[in-house]
């Protein structure tokens, strides 16, 4: 990612005390910067990261023993993160079956005091320990009081990164104890280009679903969602046919549909859409129907962490969205809109 260039250098060679603070649009851009900043720090042949040594080698490997990576079971499961040293909160031994129980949204206070523990210990390439956190803000209070100990008093040679989007997300008293960096977006023709160069056809459209993020973009066709699906997926949604979101995790899907609503919101009030193609939206029926869509959207993205509800909860939304763009004029009429939305679960 050349647009991550620039901060790299800078960080790694200007970053003051043991803390930072990585914050801006894009946390899928700021972990793979905090990764590479850690990878750096961690390199043999400085300035870093070589990609040759034998500290690249295990730091892109995912098995450096004095790199750690704190991210939620969701972000790891969205991520489809690896396992192995960095996965330090699926590491925590609670007693439960991960299988059984739902994946945790949080960054949680065993993981962090585990980690302040793995960082007292000796560095095994004697070149300091890197904590990532993604997103710091997956911190509850008692997990942020906890790492607030360390940031006052850090083991030697310790280094931590928090990555988030919004740093006032983050307890006032972290902040005050961090270095800040505002990492921005890469230009518009920069990420065409690198997306490109990454296979991905017709990159401007998806780099406008994926709200300017390249990594994003890349991220929605390599989970089946190339430029043509994206441009049907409007059209589909509407029809009913909640295929077009088959082998979607939960999350996502649930949050393309909320990017179709906030389209379909534009174009009843005859502004053009954000995220879809001009034209590729459909006229909902009324603002009624397209709010109760919203708010059933809404309250799906925050329950989003029940995988076993996942296909029936998708195929109802999938069914109100037919009912909010359902006109009298296509033939599917008042009643078709009325029988679908009974369905749905309170
Ligand atoms: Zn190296």
């Amino acid at each position: 990612m050349p647009w991550l260039a620039e901060p790299l250098a800078q960080l790694r060679d200007g970053a003051r005390g043991h803390a930072l603070i990585l914050h801006g649009p894009g946390q899928v851009s700021l972990l793979s910067l905090a990764f590479r900043l850690a990878q750096a720090w961690l390199c043999e042949q400085p300035p870093g990261p070589c990609d040759q040594c034998p500290s690249c080698h295990l730091s892109l490997a995912g098995s450096h023993a004095d790199l750690m990576v704190l991210m939620p079971e969701t972000h790891q499961q969205a991520l489809r993160w690896g396992g192995g040293a960095e996965g330090g909160d699926a590491e925590v031994a609670d007693g439960e079956s991960k299988s059984k129980r739902k994946p945790s949204r949080e960054i949680r206070v065993e993981a962090v005091r585990q980690a302040i523990a793995w960082a007292h210990g000796s560095s095994s390439r004697g070149r300091g320990k890197m904590l990532v956190l993604y997103p710091a803000d997956a911190m509850n209070v008692v997990a942020a009081n906890a790492l607030l100990k360390t940031l006052e008093e850090p083991a030697a040679g310790m280094r931590i990164l928090l990555c988030v989007e919004d740093p006032e997300r983050l307890l006032p008293t972290i902040r005050s104890r961090c270095q800040r960096a505002a990492i921005a977006m890469p230009k518009h023709p920069e990420a065409l280009a690198w997306l490109s160069a990454k296979g991905v056809n017709d990159p401007e459209t998806l780099l406008r679903a994926a709200g300017g993020e390249p990594q994003a973009a890349l991220a929605l066709q390599e989970a089946g969602l190339p430029s043509a699906a994206w441009h049907a997926l409007p059209g589909r949604v509407a029809a009913g046919d909640a295929s077009a979101l088959t082998g979607l995790s939960l999350p996502l899907a649930v949050r393309l549909l909320q990017q179709l609503c906030h389209d379909a919101m534009a174009v009843l009030a005859d502004a053009p859409p954000q995220y879809f193609p001009l034209g590729s939206v459909p006229k909902p029926a009324n603002w009624v129907r397209l709010l109760a869509w919203q708010a059933a959207l809404l309250k799906a993205a925050r329950h989003d962490e029940h995988p076993w509800n996942a296909p029936l909860l998708l195929e109802a939304l999938v069914a109100q969205a037919h009912a909010t763009f359902a006109r009298k004029a296509t033939g599917a009429g008042k009643g078709a809109g009325r029988s679908s939305l009974d369905t749905l679960p309170t």
